[in-house]
């Protein structure tokens, strides 16, 4: 049993339905068996339960974990190839890197980066592209396992376009995610998504293996790509005969509340009716929408249709780990809509850099704020003194503008602590 004592913010009402950030600047988060039992003031919570250890997080604030509903895992090492739209970008620095990934003992050292780097930047729960080999789809869970991280994630299928090394054929693909969703699906916090890698890359056949996978793995998740770039959503038109690029998946009956599908930069509104009909959601990656010049993602449109969305970091076409930069980058993105744009405020960033992402992933019930009955998944931003961040906090008039400058100035580098179900991670 620990009791924590901190400056707690987070978003247990959605702010894009009115609800307002939650702000205790003296609060009292009483810790047992890794979940939220009490919370209240400090001094409240502290006089009911007089005797239990004291864990001072105070000169910070806490926030809940980050959720990042859409990362690759064989990308690590692959962030920072700017100068390049989408499909020259995966032709050129993705895919020869992702290759690599057919040695199991390149695959371990991946994993292993790729978890650090999630944790480092205070990611908690994380919907995960896996790779294109079984044995280091195999790696990563071994590893997510030991990480403590909520890791949901699944062999990447694909019968054409690609190199040649990255194909498989739909038996093949059912046989070994069918193998791997049995090894690892429900083992402690880890969960199998089906992934098919886009339509682009999978033929109608492959599309029906992916969802008879789905069908015979109760609880699996549905995740992929689409709408990212004009020149790539032309190309899937042409292969589905003028077919929109939602209705690819959404005929093998793969859309539904556990899909996640990232990008859906350039949507038609039919598109978005189906997304929401189906109660999908969308992993918006602002980095990697300006990285690769895919452009601005309509968020109005998405919040006016009923589209359910989050953010997600699109390692290595985003540009790093942290939700926090996504955050402010989806901030950007929308300012330079005008009015087509959205307007954020902090509420929306912290709502769309946690809860949202829980609720995306399913996990809302257990994470995504600090109230009580919630899971202690939970991050420490506490900058070193003189820092810009640190005098920035010291002068916030109040939780809206504390919460604006951990988006604005917050790095790795300021998140202190990191907890998973109460446990520290990545310490
Ligand atoms: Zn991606």
């Amino acid at each position: 049993m620990t009791l924590y004592r901190a400056t707690v913010v987070d978003t247990p009402d959605d702010p894009f339905t009115g609800g307002a950030l939650r702000s205790e600047e003296d609060a009292g988060l009483l810790v047992v068996g890794g979940a939220v039992v009490a919370r209240g003031s400090f001094d409240g919570v502290r006089a009911e339960h007089p005797g239990e250890e004291v864990v001072d997080l105070r000169g910070g604030v806490l926030l809940p974990g980050f959720v990042d509903t859409h990362v690759h895992y064989p990308q690590v090492r692959a962030v920072g190839g700017l100068g390049m739209p989408l499909l020259e970008w995966l032709e050129r620095c993705a895919l020869p890197e992702e290759a690599r990934l057919a040695e199991p003992a390149y695959a371990r050292g991946v994993a292993a980066d790729f978890l650090a780097g999630l944790v480092g930047a205070g990611t908690t729960s994380a919907m995960v592209f896996g790779a294109h080999f079984a044995p280091a789809v195999d790696e990563l869970f071994t590893a997510a396992d030991a990480s403590g991280l909520r890791i949901t994630s699944g062999l990447v299928v694909s019968d054409r376009v690609l190199r040649g090394d990255l194909l498989t054929t739909p038996g093949r693909a059912v046989e070994d995610s069918l193998a791997l969703a049995a090894r690892w699906h429900g083992t402690d916090r880890l969960r199998y998504a089906v992934t098919p890698r886009f339509s682009l890359s999978c033929t109608d056949e492959m599309l029906a293996a992916c969802a008879a996978v789905l069908a015979d793995v109760p609880g699996a998740w549905f995740t992929s790509h689409v709408n990212e770039n004009r020149a790539e959503i032309a190309e899937v038109e042409a292969l589905f005969g003028g077919e929109h690029y939602v209705g690819t998946y959404d005929r093998h009956g793969l859309l539904g509340e556990r899909s996640v599908l990232a990008h859906d930069v350039h949507p038609r509104d039919e598109e978005l009716g189906v997304l929401a009909a189906r109660g999908a959601s969308v992993a918006h990656c602002p980095t990697s929408n300006a990285s690769l010049g895919s452009g601005l993602f309509p968020l109005r449109r998405h919040v006016e249709a009923g589209v359910h969305v989050a953010l997600g970091s699109d390692v290595g076409g985003g540009t790093g780990f942290p939700l926090l930069k996504e955050g402010l980058q989806a901030y950007f993105a929308q300012a330079l809509l005008g009015d087509d744009g959205y307007a954020l405020a902090p509420a929306h960033l912290l709502h769309l850099a946690t809860s949202a992402g829980a609720t995306a992933l399913g996990l809302r019930e257990e994470v995504g704020d600090l109230g009580v009955g919630q899971r202690f998944d939970a991050v420490l931003v506490r900058p070193r003194a003189g820092t810009t961040l640190d005098v920035g906090l010291r002068h916030a008039s109040g939780p809206d503008d504390a919460v604006a400058k951990v988006f604005a100035l917050g790095t790795p580098a300021d998140l202190e602590q990191v907890w998973v179900d109460g446990e520290r991670v990545g310490a």
